[in-house]
């Protein structure tokens, strides 16, 4: 199985996707990256899902990228005695301590700090700010509230209060345990939420202690104040516009995305586009043109891979979804104007002896006219500079461990497999030539390109 693609797909699972015969469809269908999503779901929920993603990467070959996402200091309602309630403008509704399950009138918000933090007047946004209220009275235990913008609220959907610092801990108790957890699984990628600064990437990396990548989720405007050292701190990148469009105004995104890409790609981390991205398939099974042309303009402007939040989750189209993205991300890519941009941005590599090569396997690559870079590696380091460089041809990655292969699949334009190390060049080429005919990447008469970082970096070009 292979991808006729370079930008990679994240999709978040959830009821509409969770179980084996759906998840399957899904891998085969194009996901590269499967995000669990700890703010919903159950521990037993997300064991079942990982362990199936893992024995139908085995099935087909291929190496898919599980990513825990932790929810963070994410303030969220209850639940609702029937899932979901249709607010109105106007009407009257109200946020307490209670935890018993919310209906017309009111629902838990079980956090107390926010109570105690809301004025009259406030303003409160809900489920990426598609809701709006204004406070009308409030004491520590209980907020009445008027609608300004009504909608459908169901289950634990988000709560944003603009403006207000809320005293609340990075990683909190709740992630401390999730975290354990993911971890025990064996995740590849785990995503911190709500980063502001470089010392709580810092500090999570500590706990994390190497056993998966760490993805800084972006979306507090402090954290755009930091942005170059937080990008450093990481391991790859998230941007959250859902809670970025609240917590700063809408149009100030675009502009941010672009420089959070721009960043992500002079420093040679990985970068994904997040939320909102074919948000109408939720509820339709094709895509608006305003949401095809958001997914093509991440891939003009270099992301490594774009995600799907409820379109996957909770849509009634997941499939679609990822079809329509699939066909997106090849069509964006295949435009010349495409390439040369990319080539553009390909700002200053690093003064390094792997970058070097890197750059030379790119050159050697597109001169030769060659099929597919081989990349013989043990090191992450080593594939992100690699596929920062954008090659036109696939990078085929023979990675010395499953860990390196499965966490490899978030990066663009790289297939992962798993061979045995060769130390010797002739061994080297041979295998090569091997993987790369028999998950046809070329063929007979074909050119492709070896970088081999194992055994003293070298470079070789050979002919099928
Ligand atoms: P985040 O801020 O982490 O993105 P979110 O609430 O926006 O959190 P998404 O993963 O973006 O969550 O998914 C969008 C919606 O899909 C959720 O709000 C929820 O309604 C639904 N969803 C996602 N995962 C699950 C799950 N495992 N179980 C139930 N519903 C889910
Ligand atoms: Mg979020
Ligand atoms: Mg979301």
């Amino acid at each position: 199985m292979r991808r006729y693609r370079s930008g990679k797909i994240v999709a978040t699972i959830g009821p509409a996707s969770c179980d084996p015969n759906n998840l399957e469809r899904l891998l085969l269908g194009g996901v590269d990256v499967f995000r669990l999503n700890f703010s919903h779901g159950s521990h037993v929920g997300h064991e079942q899902a990982y362990n199936a993603i893992r024995s139908l990467g085995k099935k087909h070959h291929y190496f898919p990228a599980i990513l825990a996402d932790l929810q963070g200091p994410k303030l969220r309602v209850g639940q609702f005695e029937n899932d979901k309630i249709i607010l109105e403008a106007g009407d009257i509704f109200s946020f307490d301590l209670d935890s018993a399950p919310g209906n017309t009138r009111r629902v838990n918000l079980p956090h107390p700090e926010i109570l105690e933090a809301l004025q009259v007047g406030s303003s409160l946004l809900l489920d990426d700010g598609k809701l709006r209220f204004e406070v009308l009275s409030c004491n520590p235990e209980y907020a009445e509230v008027k609608v300004l913008v009504g909608g459908p609220l169901s289950n634990r959907k988000g709560v944003n209060v603009p403006h207000v610092m809320l005293p609340i801990p990075a990683l909190t108790e709740k992630d401390r345990r999730d975290l354990d957890f993911a971890l025990g699984l064996g995740v590849d990628w785990v995503a911190l939420s709500f980063v502001q600064s470089v010392d709580d990437v810092e500090n999570a990396k500590k706990i994390i202690n190497g056993k998966a990548g760490v993805i800084s989720k972006l979306e507090k405007p402090l954290a755009i104040e930091a942005l170059e050292p937080i990008v450093n701190a990481s391991d790859a990148i998230m941007i959250a516009r859902g809670d970025l469009g609240v917590e700063m105004d809408p149009e100030d995104v675009p502009a941010i995305q672009r420089r959070i890409i721009n960043v992500c790609h002079r420093l040679g981390r990985p970068v994904i586009v997040a939320t909102q991205m074919l948000e109408s398939m939720i509820t339709a099974p094709s895509p608006t043109r305003a949401e095809v042309s958001d997914v093509a303009t991440a891939v003009y402007s270099g992301a490594d891979a774009t995600m799907l939040s409820a379109e996957s989750a909770s849509g009634q189209y997941p499939l679609e979804a990822i079809d329509i993205m699939s066909k997106i991300i090849a069509k964006t890519e295949s435009d010349p104007y495409c390439i040369r941009r990319l080539e553009d941005d390909t700002q200053l590599p690093h003064r390094s002896i792997l970058d070097a090569l890197c750059i030379a396997a790119k050159d050697a690559a597109e001169f030769s006219c060659a099929s597919a870079l081989v990349l013989f590696t043990d090191s992450f380091e080593a594939v992100v500079r690699c596929s920062r460089m954008r090659p036109r041809v696939p990078i085929i990655l023979v990675a010395g461990s499953e860990i390196l292969a499965s966490r490899a699949g978030l990066c663009n334009g790289i297939y992962a497999v798993t061979a045995k190390k060769e130390f010797d060049v002739e061994k080297i080429c041979k295998t090569a030539k091997d993987i790369v005919a028999e998950r046809q990447f070329a063929a007979v008469g074909d050119t492709i390109v070896i970088l081999n970082d194992i055994s003293g970096n070298s470079l070789n070009i050979c002919m099928l």
